[in-house]
């Protein structure tokens, strides 16, 4: 069993993850090539994407007292592949002496909007300007503020544009706020951006940060599409999102992962949110880093000294439930190309929208590596 004051796990000690999708998965891979155990709470059902990898998946709702105690006894450390959850499981943890990397405490923030808002700020990073709503009154006021448009969010577990409206006019506010459900939220104004970024960043147990450079994201429906990295920014542009993930990596004493997800507005960069995890956008590091960003999240977790993390020019696109409309994807066809990698995520149902993998593809030139895994993708469903 880990103990708080020995901040170090070599391999053969166990890595527990809080969620079982595909973020755990991929660092099920990497914690087992390391020689790592790992074990899994999946948060209701079975045979998970990571925990068909795990050594021990427990099927249990992330407030079910026995699973969680189940889990915490089974792990040295304990990391998170999902942050939307009850945070019962780091009370657990500290009651049992087992190590939460990143803290209880950040995951908290990340999952509420008003308070990331407020952390944000207070690392001195610029964000939206917002107001919180808990009333309908409140949200009419904050209309009157901000001005439209603006975008209501449920100020907690949103994630890929759910619990989110956007309001054109001052007369939609009944609407919104009966499509919320009348929930607390967060109101923000809508930023006219250029690109949206991210920086994935890594901090260690000792306090040495490293990122993978600046990725550049499309989304479509809310849902990452693509991404590419490096983004196509100015040096500048790179070099201040780059600072600002850092400057709330040390803010906010992480040990692990994190995604800061930012909007380029060509006169300045201004900070989404924030995810205490690996990232959809990182996904082309596996390839295309010499330490993926699940590496640096298992190094981070276990007290170890991060891994290189700068990228080759690479672009990753997502393969979602749709693809599978007529049947099968041909692999065969989208594996043509050398230099584009499949990654699948072990999902038995491919729903539309849902994600199924991604394709990578590295090479000297990120347009064309972009261009690569998009043919890569035509090719699956040969359209
Ligand atoms: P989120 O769930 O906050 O990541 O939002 C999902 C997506 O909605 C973002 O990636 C943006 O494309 C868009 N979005 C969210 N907030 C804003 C905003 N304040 N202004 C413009 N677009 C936004």
């Amino acid at each position: 069993m880990g103990s708080p004051d020995v901040p170090r796990l070599l391999p053969g000690a166990t890595i527990g993850i809080v969620g079982a999708g595909q973020l755990g998965r991929m660092l099920a891979q990497v914690a087992r090539q390391h020689g790592y155990r790992v074990v899994v709470l999946t948060g209701g059902t079975k045979n998970t994407p990571a925990g068909v990898l795990a050594d021990e998946e427990i099927v249990g709702d992330f407030s079910d007292e026995h699973a969680i105690a189940q889990f915490v006894a089974a792990a040295d450390v304990i990391t998170w592949e999902f942050e939307n959850v009850d945070l019962g499981v780091g009370e657990a943890a500290s009651a049992m002496g087992v190590p939460v990397r990143p803290s209880a405490a950040i995951v908290a923030i990340a999952q509420d909007r008003e308070l990331e808002k407020r952390a944000l700020a207070d690392a001195g990073l610029a964000v939206a300007p917002w107001r919180p709503a808990t009333s309908e009154a409140e949200l009419a006021h904050a209309l009157t503020d901000l001005r439209t448009p603006v975008i209501a969010k449920a100020a907690r577990f949103g994630y890929d544009g759910k619990g989110q409206v956007r309001i054109d006019h001052p007369d939609s506010v009944g609407d919104a706020w009966a499509a919320l459900g009348g929930q607390r939220l967060v109101v923000e104004s809508v930023v006219p951006f250029e690109r949206e970024l991210s920086v994935v960043v890594a901090r260690s147990f000792d306090g040495d940060v490293v990122d993978h450079g600046v990725m550049e994201n499309h989304h479509v429906n809310h849902i990452l599409d693509t991404t590419v990295v490096p983004a196509s920014t100015s040096q500048r542009t790179s070099s201040e999102a780059r600072a600002m993930a850092h400057c709330i990596a040390n803010a906010l004493q992480l040990v692990g992962v994190m995604c800061v997800e930012l909007f380029d507005t060509g006169a300045g960069l201004i900070v989404n949110e924030i995810a205490p995890r690996p990232h959809n956008s990182g996904h082309c590091t596996i390839e295309a880093a010499p330490a993926s960003q699940f590496e640096q999240q298992l190094r981070a977790v276990c007290g170890l000294a991060l891994g290189d993390g700068r990228c080759r020019p690479a672009a990753m696109v997502q393969l979602l439930g749709d693809l599978w409309s007529d049947g099968q994807p041909d692999w065969a066809a989208a594996l043509t190309d050398p230099d584009v990698h499949l990654h699948l995520y072990g999902k038995a149902e491919p729903r539309s929208g849902r994600k199924m993998g991604h394709l990578t593809s590295v090479g000297d030139d990120p347009t064309l590596a972009l261009q690569r895994a998009v043919d890569a993708r035509v090719a699956l469903i040969g359209r």
